[in-house]
């Protein structure tokens, strides 16, 4: 019998950790869902075992979002090996970071292209009785003159595959080749790490490799998309042939689903891709059937964005219906329905002239079609919402997904069982409703709460009482000279510190103020490029092993709030300054009233407090990582006093947070050291 000791890879539980995978088990066995909101340091990793536990047969998949989660599932696993050597495990990456095939474009289609052109050569030799693609001439031959730039046919697919005689059905079929084979048998016994997998693969396709593998697999990892975009899901389990009912999965960092859900079901258009389609009409040759309709309809899209750039809203919602008129009114059509359909006719045409030449970028054309597909479709329906957005450069089009309970319902209802966990999924019965509404009310779903277990005199957690980034307060002298006096005062404790703005706006305001102050720290400023994030982050936490400390300024949200492990003196406090709600403006005020109609008063809070209350939760939660970590937690706006968000919080949290005003808070710091 199957036993949750057996597949349990540490000596003892923590602290809550049993209940927890009991209540794990419990899912994997009966099916349903299952939210857990765990703090860190709880060993939410090792929920997989739970699931091992009660597989029944079953496949695990594990759904992350990061290369760092997808290692610590893999040291996991690796671990629980040890007590049980004939677990299996592997794990997918994107085709972006697996694909050793050279040229430019989509990964995906590029790789649906070539394996196309690629199986039909493959056929068509077998055909003629050549049945290994390795040693055919001509397969060889065409491989020496594929252009490693434009590539028609993929040499690392052809090795992974071999043609075998359909003896039932007649005809031939492909199957992995032997050598995709024993490498896949290799990689279950001894899993390879992404960054080791394309030389391990030697010639082979790295991704034929980690399917044939993760068939196999009693464990699967792989990373959100594989799993909530619908069509790389039916994909992936027609290549693993698998039902999702035979699925258990497992779900980390849940506390993102829904922005990944609501992405993927959004698309967007910029006038980028707008001038490209016009480029690309005009580059065409005259035989494509109508054309001429076609391009005439360029004109009253500019026409609609140059209005719209004249707004002085930096994101606000348009309406489809003149958006429609607008284009129809100088071309040649009489409905928004045949607009769609020629330009997805013009565009597949386009997308298959184009690979056949090795070209796998995607066209300014398909943005447009799949841009007014999904406003054709999706326009009228109240969970899209139609709206535009302007920064310094650019105009975007959107049609936005706002809800995404029916995405994630579905996923739910498909899979035997799914188990959400991540550190800051609080409050669970907000997360429940605003993931799965559109489950049947008798649908198994239950949540488990761990408290925080780490030493309370570790910690100190405040809340100011008298600064806020509210829009009535937020340009106050007073306020900003007390955000200055609070952080000046905060950095009278020892160790790296960090504070987190609700804007870039509001960073750089205080920032200045505040700089000038700060002689004894080094400052970081989280910068609004990415490529200068990593080293000046390695800087930062190097500082206290050089015996030096420092401060970083960063945004809520932004790249140094989230899946960052700042351990010890790495970190020794945080402060998030403000509550980062999304800017107020019309669009805003459609989501809600959206939500009001589905949650009633509480969708206030799940469409607009939610969100913010977790980037703040993920901020402070950078600080104590381990149970020996000491270090102050400090919400920096009043609105954290209202009982209608501290009775949000984590429960630990709830106990223990104190208020301070900028007349106590110096002596709370030095009485801290
Ligand atoms: S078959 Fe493999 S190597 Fe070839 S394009 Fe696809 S992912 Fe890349």
């Amino acid at each position: 019998m199957n036993e949750l000791q057996d597949w349990f890879a540490y000596s003892s539980f923590r602290p809550g950790q049993k209940e927890m995978l009991n209540k794990a088990a419990e899912t994997a066995k009966h099916g349903g869902v299952l939210l857990i909101d765990a703090p860190t340091g709880s060993g939410k990793s090792s929920v997989v075992s739970a699931l091992l536990a009660e597989r029944n047969n079953r496949q695990i998949i594990v759904a992350v979002r990061t290369i760092s989660q997808l290692a610590t599932y893999m040291r996991e696993l690796e671990l629980i090996r040890k007590k049980q050597p004939d677990l299996k495990f592997s794990y997918l990456v994107g085709k972006s970071s697996m694909c050793p095939l050279g040229g430019f474009g989509d990964p995906y289609r590029k790789c649906e292209a070539v394996k196309g052109f690629s199986t039909a050569l493959i056929r068509e030799r077998a055909d003629r009785g050549s049945l290994d693609p390795t040693k055919d001439k001509v397969i060889v031959e065409q491989i020496r003159k594929n252009d490693p730039d434009h590539p028609i046919i993929c040499p690392f697919f052809i090795r992974s595959k071999t043609a075998i005689l359909n003896e039932k059905a007649g005809g031939m079929r492909l199957a992995p080749s032997d050598a995709c084979k024993r490498l896949a048998a290799r990689v279950i016994e001894r899993c390879i790490r992404p960054d080791m997998l394309r030389e391990a693969c030697d010639g082979l396709c790295p991704y034929e490799v980690m399917t044939q593998a993760s068939m196999q697999a009693d464990v699967l990892i792989c990373n959100y998309h594989h799993i909530m975009d619908e069509q790389i899901r039916n994909q992936l389990y027609l290549n693993l042939q698998k039902e999702p009912s035979e699925i258990l999965l497992l779900i980390d960092e849940a506390h993102n689903c829904g922005d990944v859900m609501q992405d993927i079901m959004s698309v967007t258009l910029d006038h980028r891709a707008l001038e490209q389609a016009d480029y690309d009409i005009t580059s065409l040759k005259r035989d494509v059937r109508d054309l001429e309709a076609i391009r005439r309809l360029i004109p009253g899209i500019k026409k609609f964005l140059d209005g719209l750039r004249r707004s002085t809203e930096a994101e606000d919602w348009f309406d489809p219906q003149l958006f429609s008129r607008m284009i129809l009114r100088e071309s040649l059509y009489g409905t928004m329905e045949e607009v769609v359909d020629d330009f997805m006719d013009l565009a597949e045409s386009i997308k298959e002239s184009n690979s056949k030449r090795g070209d796998y970028r995607t066209t300014g054309i398909e943005r447009l079609s799949a841009f007014l597909y999904r406003l054709h479709n999706s326009g009228t329906n109240p969970a899209y919402l139609t709206l535009f957005r302007k920064d310094s450069e650019n105009i975007y089009l959107e049609v936005r997904n706002i809800d995404p309970s029916p995405g994630l319902s579905t996923l739910a209802r498909e899979h035997f069982c799914s188990v959400y966990i991540s550190g800051t999924l609080t409050p669970l019965r907000s997360y429940q409703q605003l993931y799965f509404r559109a489950l049947p009310v008798d649908y198994p779903i239950s949540s488990f709460s761990l408290p925080n277990h780490f030493p309370k005199e570790n910690r100190l957690v405040l809340v100011t009482s008298d600064i806020t980034s509210a829009f009535s307060k937020r340009q106050s002298d007073d306020n900003i000279k007390r955000m200055v006096s609070y952080i000046r005062n905060f950095c009278t404790i020892p160790g790296n510190l960090g504070v987190w703005f609700p804007s870039y706006q509001m960073l750089e305001s205080v920032t200045r103020e505040v700089e000038m102050h700060l002689h004894d720290r080094e400052v970081f400023i989280e910068p609004r490029d990415s490529s200068e994030a990593g080293s000046l982050l390695t800087r930062f936490m190097s500082l206290p092993g050089k015996g030096k400390k420092g401060i970083l300024f960063a945004v809520c949200g932004g790249k140094f709030s989230e899946g960052l492990d700042y351990r010890g003196e790495m970190l020794t406090g945080a402060m998030v300054i403000g509550l980062p709600l999304a800017p107020w403006n019309q669009v805003r005020q459609m989501i809600l009233q959206y939500y009001t109609r589905q949650y009633g008063e509480e969708g206030r809070f799940i469409a607009y407090t939610l969100p913010a209350l977790n980037k703040v939760l993920q901020a402070l939660g950078r600080v104590l990582r381990t149970p020996e970590d000491r270090g102050v937690l400090i919400f920096g706006d009043n609105r954290f006093l209202d009982p209608s968000i501290q009775e949000r919080l984590p429960s630990w949290m709830q106990e223990e947070i104190h208020e301070v005003d900028i007349r106590s808070f110096p002596s709370v710091m030095q009485g801290w050291k």
